[in-house]
This record gives structure tokens, C-alpha cells and sequence, in this order.
């Protein structure tokens, strides 16, 4: 049997993977990091804990486990339109095995590459599994994207396929491996780069997690405003079956959900977008089919 690893080793062999970077000027190892962010930026903050089975399936390899923690955080910082930088990673771990510790750090690594962010600390701790992530961006002043700013008249859209992941899960829990959709689950994409291309253009935005009807209230709620939502424009895969309860209940998928002034030309992106309503002045969140408005739940995921 291998001796148990001192916290500091265990540190030095998993978290230690940041590169040079020039706006870290001391990363992992002391007892603080400090970090520059740009001139005339502000510093975007945020943070999302995953407790084992209740955020993801026990049986979710470690890799999943940590893009998973890593991409949540992210999404967050895209829905602001800031550039990620830096993260810190507080980890409580049942027990230091070298095996699952190997994994969780590729797949947080693998994540973190893809994005050229920073792990520059963390704290870790013994315990039932639970991950924190603290995500920091910057945006420059006046560019972020709140849920305040929608405007009556704007146009709605939402990227990807809202309602995937929730359709995988409801496979795992059913016995199933979560078929093709699993990734939608295990590895969600944080549109980034979309957050980016909305800057300074887009009205208001958030991101998906605890169902589409759900964050679009919100969004609108923040902004003093209400919408309608045309059930048929809702985006789903043309190889799939179209699951509404998924699409509009589902949570889990991070992508983003915006308001754009009507008749401006969307900006270049890889990921689709699809106009699902528009912003109105009247309260609420009213959906519409065939030209009569249907009756549609509009909660989400409940924390508690
Ligand atoms: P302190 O006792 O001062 O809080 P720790 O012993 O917790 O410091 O951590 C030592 C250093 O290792 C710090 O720089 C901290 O940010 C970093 N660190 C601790 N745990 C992690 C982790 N899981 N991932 C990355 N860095 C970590
Ligand atoms: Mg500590």
C-alpha cells in the first residue's frame, strides 16, 4: 500500500499545472494568488458548488466530475460576456486516491486548456465529495451583459439545444448510460466565445441552468419586462425526439439565453442560434402555438 499523501504533495502532483501567464504574477503555492487584471477592466467573480449525487450521478467518472465543476463556473462568466481567467478549486475528497485524483485533473486540465485559464489556488479538504469553483474573468467597464438591460422590442434567442441534458439524465436515472446525449450531461460547453461575440451588442443574457422558462423569467423579472415565446421556434435536433417539458424544464445545459435588438445581423459564432420570442412590456412569460397562447409550467430545477 502506497503511504498516504501529505496535502501538499497532493497539490503539488495534481493542481500544479498552470503555465506562465502575465496577469499571474504568483499563482498556486503561497497564501494568496495575485493577479492583474487589465487596465480598465472590472473583475468578473463567481462561484458554484457540485455535491456528489445531487449535482451529478455518483457514478460520473472523476474527469466528467471535474469539467463538469469547472464548465458551470464558466458558463456563468460567458453570460456576462467576460473573458475567463483564473480559477480557483476548493475540493473535499472522501479519500486521496491516485487513480480518480489522475482523472479529475485531466479533465479539469483538458477544460481549462481549451480556455487558457488559470488554476491559481484552491483549498482542499476531507470530506463527502463536493467541488467548489470560484471563476474570475474581467470584462471592460460598461461591456457585461445583465439580466437588467432587456428592452421591449428585443428579439430572444437561445443557443444549442436546451433540454439535452436533462433527456441523458433521465436515461441514467432510468438504468440507462445517457446514450449519445451523455456528453450533454457530463461535458457541457460554455459558450464563451458567444459571450465575447455579444459584447457591448446584445441587450441582456443568462445562462441556462435550472431550465430555459425558468432563467428567461429571470431575465425578464430583472429587466421589469415580459415576453412571448413561439413554442414552434423552440431549437431541438431534427434526429431526436422533440421533449418540450426537456427544452423548457430541463436544466443543466448552460447554454445562453439573450435579447438582441430586433433587424441587427447576429454576430459569426460555431454554435446555433435560434429566435425563440420577444421582449414586451406586459409582465409575465406567455407562450404561443398556432397564433393562441398555450398553457405552459414555468418553473425549473428547485434547489430546495
Ligand atoms: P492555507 O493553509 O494558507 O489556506 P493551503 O495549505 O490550503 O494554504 O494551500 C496551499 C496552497 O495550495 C495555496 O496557494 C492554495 O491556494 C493552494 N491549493 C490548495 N488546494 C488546492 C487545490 N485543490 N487546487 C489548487 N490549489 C490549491
Ligand atoms: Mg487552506
Amino acid at each position: 500500500m502506497s503511504a498516504p499523501l501529505a496535502e501538499f504533495e497532493l497539490i503539488r502532483r495534481y493542481f500544479s499545472f498552470a503555465s506562465a501567464s502575465a496577469d499571474v504574477c504568483l499563482g498556486v503555492g503561497d497564501d494568496a494568488a495575485l493577479l492583474r487584471p487589465p487596465p480598465g477592466e472590472l473583475l468578473v467573480a463567481c462561484c458554484d458548488t457540485l455535491v456528489a449525487g445531487r449535482h451529478f450521478p455518483i457514478n460520473t467518472a472523476a474527469f466528467d466530475i471535474a469539467w463538469k465543476a469547472l464548465a458551470v463556473n464558466l458558463s456563468d462568466l460567458a453570460a456576462m460576456a467576460a473573458q475567463a481567467r483564473w480559477f480557483l478549486l476548493a475540493l473535499t475528497l472522501p479519500a486521496a486516491e491516485d487513480a480518480w485524483l489522475r482523472d479529475f485533473a485531466s479533465g479539469l486540465r483538458a477544460l481549462a486548456d481549451l480556455h487558457a485559464v488559470q488554476l491559481v489556488g484552491g483549498d482542499t479538504t476531507r470530506g463527502p465529495l463536493s467541488i467548489t469553483i470560484t471563476a474570475l474573468g474581467s470584462v471592460p467597464v460598461g461591456q457585461a451583459l445583465c439580466r437588467s438591460a432587456a428592452r421591449v422590442g428585443d428579439d430572444i434567442y437561445v443557443s444549442g439545444y436546451p433540454g439535452e441534458a436533462t433527456l441523458a439524465l433521465a436515461d441514467v436515472l432510468a438504468g440507462g448510460d445517457g446514450g449519445a446525449l451523455r456528453s450533454c450531461l457530463d461535458r457541457p460547453q460554455p459558450r464563451l466565445q458567444l459571450g465575447l461575440a455579444l459584447r457591448g451588442r446584445a441587450h441582456a443574457a443568462i445562462d441556462i441552468s435550472d431550465g430555459l422558462a425558468q432563467d428567461l423569467g429571470h431575465l425578464l423579472s430583472a429587466s421589469g419586462v415580459g415576453a412571448s415565446v413561439d413554442i414552434d421556434a423552440l431549437p431541438w435536433r431534427q434526429s431526436g425526439q422533440r421533449d418540450l417539458a426537456a427544452i423548457l424544464q430541463g436544466g443543466d445545459d448552460y447554454e445562453l439565453c439573450f435579447t438582441w435588438p430586433p433587424d441587427q445581423p447576429l454576430p459569426a459564432t460555431d454554435v446555433a442560434l435560434q429566435r425563440i420570442g420577444r421582449i414586451e412590456a406586459r409582465a409575465g412569460l406567455r407562450f404561443w402555438q398556432g397564433g393562441c397562447e398555450v398553457d405552459l409550467p414555468q418553473t425549473g430545477y428547485q434547489h430546495f
